[in-house]
């Protein structure tokens, strides 16, 4: 698994010439500081690093006009007045004597990548480009763009390398009102954009950049646009948007390539525009992080969308309703909120941990601090397997530690004395080793692991009161199958226990509840990404706990995605219990996805059942009260 940087310092030869305020923030640095960061975080040197080369002009002409080509290419001839004059017909753009060689570097460093990836040399990658590309549009320059990177890749991907379905998801500040006027009429390519909008005042305050833009004929749903209307939104904003807007409309529409227009000027410090260099220079290292499959580090901040944000993403389901069912299906039939202006709700500080902890929000400056800290404090060992019989092993990737070592003896007898099956041989053995695996997340030298057991729910419990009297503050327990919650065991809201099993759907209080496994792809993404998720970031634990106890019924990919995205909410820091009688095979696919591998696909998308919606509904109405992260719109009344 590989990871390409895509990059050529000759993309920084384009300046400015002449004084313009609006201008001068798209500088050279904005590259070089990137870079440097890359390579003081000892990320670059991880990465497959290929040198951009610069796209043809029949490349360019995939999106671009040969009269518009052809008059960029006149720009290199041009006096600095000529210059001057030109860029004063397009709005926030200035050229320079070498902007159309760095703008065809920036658009070849995109194919470039995308042939990298399609051709399996790498797994992913990032393209550090200038200029821009995403305002660009057929025959004009825009916003700093001078040729549509992200859209020339699209259709490059789609001619050369047979791509049927291509994601586009823009998360730059301001709406890439550019990539959609190129494929808004066009189902092959979605489009997705939240960007700060304020009722049509941020630039490019274009009426199109609304959450009623869905695209034009056989285009339409396959624009998805999410304006926000105050400024400041935080991690439960976009977490929220991300798992009630993004995830569900990307997996039904299940893409076969992902590209990303990777604005970062909504990342945290920055004043305006997305021009901070340090707020800059973090947010690449560690998208690369990322992609290397490192665990991103947890949010911070308290987990409550705000009332604008809830208006906005109700706003743009209601719209795209009628084009993808998962949006269509979950819960009551949403309605169009009023665009005016509406007053912002405070929302009372509660978090992290749900309902019951309190939090200041931090500050830029400190955020941006611990931060950098976290870009170093990797544990050294990303994912450990303690396996009971050396017969199950299963094919690992070679990074992956093979735990052979246990728990002291007398450790591993106290917790033993806890239930009569953990004193078996087999069982007593395995309670050793996940006990030393424990440990090591713990004490933060482990990131993730998995350990195998003959006893599902004695160990859980184990683990769960070892982690609990050992420095977790809040533990989130996933049990599937007959794995119940420890009768005896405090409910003081440092454990939120869900299980997922049978047909039980059912809030006992608020940190315990238990939802149906569905059985169709739909109903299973509808349970992950409108309940487990929501619950996970609210709660915002410092560790996971996966059991798959007994008859837990999840097929070898099911468990693998859920696994993979229990991998945000604390930091990576997850053990999954895989109890007797489970394939050996999924034992190496769930090492795989802990280790920063993608799932396995799983499968077509089909409809959730009645039944599964119902209970999902049920569920999410008793508990939205508690768990704010589980709206998905706006609550009604005076905001
Ligand atoms: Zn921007």
């Amino acid at each position: 698994m590989r990871t390409a940087l895509v990059y050529h310092e000759e993309m920084t030869a384009a300046r400015l010439l002449w004084d313009d305020p609006e201008c001068e923030i798209e500088r050279p640095e904005r590259l070089t500081a990137a870079v440097e960061r890359l390579q003081q975080g000892g990320l670059e040197q991880r990465c497959l690093r290929l040198a951009a080369r610069e796209a043809s002009e029949a490349e360019l002409g995939l999106v671009h006009s040969p009269e518009y080509v052809s008059l960029v290419r006149g720009t290199q001839a041009l006096s600095t007045e000529e210059l001057q004059a030109l860029s004063g017909q397009y709005d926030a753009v200035y050229f320079h004597p070498s902007t159309f060689h760095c703008a065809r570097l920036a658009a070849g460093a995109a194919l470039q990548l995308v042939d990298a990836v399609l051709t399996g040399t790498a797994h992913n990658g990032l393209a550090l480009v200038r200029p821009p590309g995403h305002h660009s549009q057929r025959a004009a320059a825009n916003g700093f763009c001078v040729f549509n990177n992200v859209a020339i890749a699209a259709r490059h991907a789609q001619q050369r390398h047979d791509v049927r379905r291509i994601l586009i998801v823009d998360w730059d500040i301001h709406h890439g009102q550019g990539i959609q006027y190129i494929f808004e009429d066009d189902p092959s390519v979605l489009y997705f954009s939240w960007h700060r909008y304020e009722h049509g005042r941020f630039w490019p305050s274009l009426r199109e950049s609304d959450a009623d833009a869905v695209g034009l004929g056989p285009g339409r749903g396959f624009t998805v646009n999410l304006p926000w209307n105050q400024v400041g939104m935080g991690n439960a904003d976009y977490m929220a948007a991300f798992l009630h807007v993004l995830l569900p409309v990307a997996f039904e529409f299940d893409p076969e390539l992902v590209l990303i227009s990777a604005g970062f000027d909504s990342a945290i410090g920055d004043p305006e525009g997305g021009y901070h260099l340090e707020s800059l220079s973090q947010s690449v290292c560690m998208v690369v992080k990322a992609l290397l499959g490192d665990p991103a580090p947890p949010l911070s901040g308290p987990m409550v969308p705000r009332h604008s944000a809830l208006e906005s993403i109700q706003s743009v389901r209601a719209a795209q309703a009628p084009h993808w069912t998962s949006l269509g299906q979950q819960g009551s039939t949403p309605t169009l909120s009023l665009s005016a202006c509406s007053p912002e709700k405070r929302p009372s500080p509660v978090s992290p941990g749900g309902p019951k902890c309190q939090a200041a929000e931090a500050q830029p400056s400190a955020v941006l601090s611990s931060l950098l800290d976290q870009l170093s404090a990797t544990p050294p060992v990303r994912t450990a397997v303690a396996l009971t019989a050396p017969a199950a092993v299963p094919v690992l990737p070679p990074d992956v530690l093979r735990q052979e070592g246990s728990a002291p003896q007398e450790e591993t007898q106290a917790w033993a004395r806890l239930h009569e099956a953990l004193t078996q041989d087999t069982a007593f053995a395995a309670l050793g080793k996940v006990l030393r695996l424990l440990n090591g997340i713990l004490e933060g030298q482990v990131s993730s692991g998995i350990a195998t057991t003959p006893a599902a729910a004695p160990t859980l419990e184990v683990a769960l009161r070892q982690g609990l009297s050992h420095g977790a503050q809040r533990v989130f327990c996933v049990a599937l199958g007959q794995l119940d919650r420890p009768p005896d065991l405090a409910d003081d809201g440092r454990t939120l226990w869900l299980n997922i099993r049978g047909k039980e759907a059912a809030a006992r209080s608020t940190f315990h509840m238990s939802v149906p496994l569905p059985g169709t792809t739909g109903g299973f993404l509808s349970c992950i990404l409108a309940l487990v998720l929501p619950l996970a970031y609210g709660f915002q634990p410092d560790l996971v706990l996966l059991a798959l106890g007994p008859a837990h019924g999840l097929q070898d990919p099911q468990a693998a995605l859920l696994a993979a995205l229990l991998r945000g909410p604390a930091g990576g820091r997850v053990l999954v219990l895989v109890g007797q009688g489970s394939a050996r095979h999924l034992v190496g696919v769930l090492a795989r996805v802990l280790h920063g591998e993608p799932p396995p696909s799983l499968g077509p998308f089909s409809m959730a059942s009645p039944d599964d919606l119902q209970a999902l509904a049920h569920l999410r109405g008793q508990l939205e009260a508690p768990w704010e992260m589980l709206r998905v719109a706006a609550p009604s009344g005076v905001p």
